[in-house]
């Protein structure tokens, strides 16, 4: 299959967490939401907009019914117009001139919204990536105003997925799934990891993903590097290879590893002894913590059940990542599966579940799917084997 994603946010969902996002800043105390771009302002407004030295900034203040706006340099005004929330009339673009101070139509903007002087403001929270010029600028322009991150109001949003986002998740990971399908049926031997990796990056755009965004290929000793970056080595007859492969689509990310075993056609080098039994013990811990994963249970304990089974078969000091990251519009953000939080999960959060086990300077293997929690339990999105794929050539 080639081609975009079919599936999409609709329309009125910006509208909607718009409204959200503005009560969820106003129980915080806070007189205004500055959105600049990024992952939130994708999230509200629906517009991935050019991260540029020119602001653009979505204000959404607090007060119920006051108007939401979205600045943009005039150069800009035509995707900032098109974007879905601007498009349905939830937010009006205001275009600043280039020579003209964008911090001045920020303050007249929150001066209309909330009916106090820009400099008498008291609460403000700016979105986490924001550049650190804008913030300054911002306040500049507010100077009494006590500076906080967006993300304290909008995680709590953002990481509970509507059914839009879960489609789009689900078929990033469709997709993902082909793509570590057909590399599993090679040839891999003779070829090196960046050459593998090439078809990869690929083969994530062939199906349908906007770009491939990380492309893992791990092959041999360095299998036990979980953040390999692909290179030169020549993929032999008679090791692993990790891959660990992503990108959107529509926006969501795709992620999945599997770990194969390349024998060259040749039974004598299939997988050894070691390698079998480790690869036993983490896909049977893998399958045991994506298994326990329901609502209210802490994110902390998922980990702990991954973890419990590999340090039981004696591979505790080897798994040496947390078991997995949020995903979404981000490809790692809340909630993070992580020994030291105790968040409990909640219906339609989206995660990896991804424990690894490295011997370094000899192989390693991860085994890596993307879970919804749903209301009774784990709604795996990808559907690839977690056996052992062995390649023949
Ligand atoms: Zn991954
Ligand atoms: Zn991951």
């Amino acid at each position: 299959m080639t081609g975009a994603a079919t599936a999409g946010i609709r329309a009125p969902r910006f509208a909607e967490r718009l409204a959200r996002a503005r009560a969820a800043a106003g129980a915080a105390g806070l007189d205004a939401l500055l959105i600049g771009v990024g992952p939130e302002l994708r999230y509200l407004a629906g517009y991935a907009a050019l991260p540029l030295e020119r602001l653009t900034l979505l204000v959404v203040p607090a007060a119920p019914g006051s108007p939401l706006t979205l600045i943009a340099p005039r150069l800009e005004a035509t995707p900032a117009r098109s974007c879905p929330a601007a498009a349905t009339g939830a937010v009006t673009v205001a275009t600043w001139e280039e020579t003209e101070d964008p911090m001045a139509l920020v303050a007249s903007v929150l001066a209309t919204a909330t009916g106090r002087a820009a400099d008498s403001l008291s609460a403000v929270a700016v979105s986490d990536g924001m550049r650190a010029a804008f913030v300054l600028s911002l306040q500049g322009a507010l100077p009494v105003a006590r500076f906080s991150l967006a993300s304290a109001v909008l995680r709590g949003l953002r990481m509970r997925k509507d059914s839009d986002e879960v489609a789009l998740l689900r078929e990033a990971a469709h997709a993902a799934d082909r793509v570590v399908e057909a590399i599993a049926h090679g040839p891999l031997v003779g070829r090196t990891e960046a050459d593998v990796a090439r078809e990869v990056r690929d083969r994530l755009v062939a199906e349908g993903h906007e770009h491939a965004e990380f492309w893992i290929v791990a092959s041999g000793p360095n299998s036990a590097s979980p953040h390999h970056d692909a290179g030169d080595r020549v993929i032999a007859a008679g090791e692993p290879v990790v891959i660990d492969i992503g990108g959107q689509m529509g926006g969501y990310g795709s992620d999945i590893t599997r770990t194969i075993w390349v024998d060259g056609g040749d039974p004598a080098l299939g997988p050894d002894a070691d390698f079998a039994r480790l690869y036993e013990v983490l896909r049977d811990a893998q399958a045991a913590a994506t298994a326990a994963v329901r609502p209210g249970v802490a994110a902390e304990a998922i980990d702990a059940v991954a973890r419990d089974a590999i340090t039981a078969a004696g591979f505790g000091p080897n798994f040496i990542h947390r078991t997995g990251h949020g995903i979404g519009l981000e490809g790692h953000e809340d909630p993070y599966i992580v020994a030291g939080n105790a968040e409990p999960l909640e219906t339609a959060m989206a995660f990896s579940v991804e424990p690894g086990i490295y011997l370094e300077g000899r192989f390693g293997a991860r085994i890596e799917d993307t879970v919804v929690c749903g209301p009774d339990g784990p709604d795996v999105l990808n559907e690839l084997t977690r056996e052992l794929l062995v390649v023949r050539g």
